[in-house]
């Protein structure tokens, strides 16, 4: 009952802060009294201190997407230019190979004449050969006819055929006979000696022929081989633009993972910041909630006093820390956790995460965690709590710790689907019922519901991690 008379009393205190103080004040000592002011002044600072680091660091934040912008708009420059590079040495390798197959077919058709002027060089040598077996023999034969005049002068030789004559048209007859033999085998040793030269002179001519083909084989090996160095060059040239382009493709996936993340933090900064007009006017509003939820439990203590001298023993309630609060969507997923220390693992900076996120896709139910009264809804585009998009702040009455005592609680649903708020301001909610529909209002990535729980009102400095109390 103290606790509670002191929660009505701060209540009572919090609006005549805002309201200025006309009304005089009874209980108090004039110090006490300054205290509370001093204490308030306190506060209003470091709510404002806590507006202005965030529109700092939302500041900074900008400032790094805009670097992270042009290094990535630099990065795809050379990245063009790199293509560029590539498909121009590309051809050029095309080219080259397109010389090199060329050539090759020249050489190709080169080896082959030659090895035609090689058969006809053998043939060539061949026939010279069985010409000069001819030559040889017919010589021999000749020679050996005129040694065998010579040594036997008789009957074998042609002066004896020609002298041997019984008339003088025997002898006549017999002169021409012996002297056309003499003429034919002159005749043909003649036409053989030319026969020789002839096919020897053709011989010579065919060996040039082979020695210059030679050449130009030689030639267009070497030709080939430099064309071959080139295109060595230009595919290792080629290698280094590829590494360069795979190396450009990696700084730009950094580029790009940080520029994510940068846009991660941002939402995140302008899910926290939160105005002191914004803030002030919520401490008015929970002020008015706490009373009514007070009342609630109170009356609803009286029921649960009345059933139970009835002598029907009904559920206790709440029951212990961790089994507290209701699940408030209709799927279990989450997507992130609380985290008040994390820490961005590029830039740094230190982003706590006051909530709960839980995501799925279609349609998914929001409920009361507990019961409560409505503090206040905000829409996306009303000004108030702005990251926060659609949202829904309730305050309540219970024992969270499950110590025995009963005390404020606050929790925020925030990123819900336009238009589906079922609550209204100063609205008494129970827990479980459902109070509008998951969506992706305001700053964040995709449809899910960012859920806070605070002890006492609602404050950054009092979020408290939702999964300790939730069941
Ligand atoms: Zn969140």
């Amino acid at each position: 009952m103290k606790k509670i008379l002191a929660y009505i009393f701060i209540s009572v205190l919090m609006v005549n802060m805002v309201v200025p103080l006309s009304q005089p004040v009874v209980a108090q000592s004039i110090n006490e009294l300054k205290q509370e002011l001093e204490e308030l002044e306190k506060e209003r600072q470091n709510i404002n201190s806590n507006a202005s680091d965030a529109e700092e660091k939302i500041k900074e934040n900008e400032a790094r997407q805009r670097q992270v912008k042009a290094k990535i708009a630099e990065l795809d420059e050379d990245l063009a230019v790199t293509a560029d590079q590539l498909e121009t040495k590309q051809n050029e390798i095309r080219v080259t190979e397109n010389e090199i197959t060329t050539i090759q077919n020249n050489i190709t058709t080169t080896e082959n004449d030659i090895t035609e002027t090689e058969a006809e060089i053998v043939q060539l040598n061949e026939e010279i050969e069985d010409l000069m077996e001819r030559i040889d023999e017919r010589q021999e034969l000749i020679s050996s006819r005129l040694r065998s005049m010579q040594r036997t002068g008789g009957n074998a030789s042609y002066l004896e055929l020609v002298f041997s004559a019984q008339s003088f048209s025997d002898f006549i007859s017999r002169l021409t006979a012996v002297s056309k033999i003499l003429d034919s085998d002159k005749n043909i040793m003649e036409t053989q000696k030319q026969d020789k030269l002839d096919l020897e002179s053709k011989r010579v001519e065919v060996e040039k022929k082979k020695a210059d083909l030679e050449t130009k084989r030689a030639e267009l090996t070497a030709a080939k081989e430099e064309l071959e160095t080139k295109k060595a060059t230009l595919v290792a040239q080629r290698q280094d633009l590829t590494e360069l382009q795979e190396r450009l493709n990696i700084q730009r996936a950094n580029q790009s993972d940080l520029m994510v993340q940068l846009e991660e933090e941002h939402a995140e900064l302008e899910e926290y910041k939160v105005t002191l007009a914004d803030q002030q006017e919520i401490k008015r509003k929970e002020a008015a909630a706490i009373k009514q939820a007070i009342k609630n439990a109170e009356a609803e203590k009286n029921e649960e006093q009345l059933s139970q001298d009835s002598g029907n023993s009904a559920n206790a309630g709440s029951g212990s820390s961790g089994t507290v609060l209701f699940w408030p969507a209709s799927t279990r997923r989450v997507t992130s956790p609380f985290n008040p220390y994390r820490v961005h693992p590029v830039t740094g900076v230190v982003r706590p995460h006051r909530g709960m996120d839980i995501a799925a896709p279609g349609t998914q139910q929001i409920y009361a965690a507990a019961d409560g009264v409505v503090v206040d809804t905000y829409t996306e585009y009303d000004g108030r709590m702005n990251g926060y998009g659609d949202a829904i702040l309730l305050t309540h009455y219970i024992d969270l710790n499950g110590d025995g005592t009963k005390e404020q609680v606050s929790t925020l649903y925030a990123h819900l689907r336009s238009g589906t708020t079922r609550v209204s301001p100063g609205q008494s909610v129970s827990k479980g019922q459902q109070i509008a529909l998951m969506g992706n209002t305001g700053v964040g990535t995709g449809q899910h519901l960012h859920f806070e729980v605070h002890f006492g009102g609602w404050a950054h400095a009092n979020a408290v991690n939702p999964a300790n109390y939730l069941y």
